[in-house]
C-alpha cells in the first residue's frame, strides 16, 4: 500500500535526451525517494534528497515543450512509490506525450493501473537480482522479490511488446551464474523483448553504498544460450 505523497516529489528535470527513450526526444523528470537502497545507485542525491519541484512546475515546462519533444521519461528515485503518479501521468498524456518509466518493479498495482488505464507507452524494469542475491543486491527483502515477480508476471503475460529487462552487473554482487539464474526465469515466464546487461560503470564521488570498483570482469562465455529473445550487453 502507498502511503507517499510530497507536495514537491521531484528532485530535477533533465530537459533535453535523445538517449534515454528509444527513438524519440525526450526531458526525463527524476522524482525523488526510492523504496530501494541498491549499494551501486548513481543518484544518492535523488534517493536520499528532498523533492523541489511540484507537479505544476512539471507541466507549466511541459506545456511550453508540446510539440518539441515526443516523449517524457519517468524516472528517479522510484517513481511509482510517488502516490500521485497516475493523476500526473493523466495531465501529461493529455499534452499528447508519450511516457516511458524506469522502475524497480516493487508496486505491482501501479503498474498495472498505469498501463491499462493507457498513462504509460513503455517500461524499462530493472531485474535487479536472483532470489538469493536480491538484498544483498537491494537492501530490501523477500517481501520486495515477491512484488517485482509479480509485476514481471503481469507484463510478461500481457505487455510483451512494452516493456524490457534490464540488470546492471558488479561483479562483487552478482556472478555469470546469477545472470543465467535470471535468464532461466525470464525463459520461463517466455519473455520475448531484449534483456540489456549492463556494466556497472564506478562514479568517482561515491554511489549510495560507496560501492568499489570492480576488480573481477564479468565473462560473457559462462552466460548460458537463450532462446525466445535476445541479449544486449552495454558497456562491456
Ligand atoms: S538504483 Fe536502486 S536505490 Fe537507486 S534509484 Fe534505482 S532502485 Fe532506487
Amino acid at each position: 500500500m502507498i502511503d507517499h505523497y510530497l507536495p514537491r516529489p521531484v528532485y530535477a528535470l533533465t530537459p533535453f535526451t535523445m538517449l534515454d527513450y528509444p527513438q524519440k526526444t525526450a526531458c526525463i523528470i527524476w522524482f525523488a525517494k526510492c523504496n530501494m537502497r541498491c549499494a551501486y545507485c548513481h543518484n544518492p542525491d535523488i534517493v536520499d534528497g528532498q523533492g523541489k519541484m511540484g507537479e505544476n512546475d512539471i507541466l507549466g515546462f511541459l506545456i511550453r515543450r508540446q510539440g518539441l519533444l515526443d516523449g517524457v521519461v519517468i524516472s528517479g528515485g522510484e517513481a511509482t512509490f510517488y502516490k500521485n503518479l497516475p493523476f500526473l501521468l493523466r495531465q501529461i498524456k493529455k499534452m499528447g506525450f508519450s511516457i516511458k518509466l524506469d522502475s524497480n518493479g516493487t508496486y505491482p498495482e501501479v503498474i498495472k493501473e498505469l498501463f491499462e488505464n493507457q498513462l504509460i507507452d513503455y517500461l524499462a524494469l530493472d531485474y535487479k537480482a536472483s532470489p538469493c542475491k536480491f538484498q544483498k543486491v537491494t537492501g530490501v527483502g523477500r517481501r520486495m522479490w515477491d512484488k517485482f515477480q509479480e509485476t514481471l508476471d503481469y507484463l510478461c503475460a500481457n505487455q510483451q511488446d512494452k516493456f524490457e529487462v534490464r540488470t546492471t552487473i558488479h561483479t562483487e554482487l552478482l556472478k555469470e551464474t546469477d545472470i543465467n539464474s535470471i535468464i532461466a526465469d525470464l525463459e520461463t515466464k517466455n519473455y520475448k523483448g531484449v534483456y540489456y546487461l549492463q556494466n556497472y560503470q564506478h562514479k568517482e564521488d561515491g554511489t549510495l553504498g560507496d560501492m568499489i570498483e570492480q576488480v573481477k570482469k564479468f565473462n560473457p562465455d559462462l552466460i548460458q544460450e537463450v532462446s525466445g529473445f535476445e541479449i544486449e550487453y552495454r558497456n562491456f
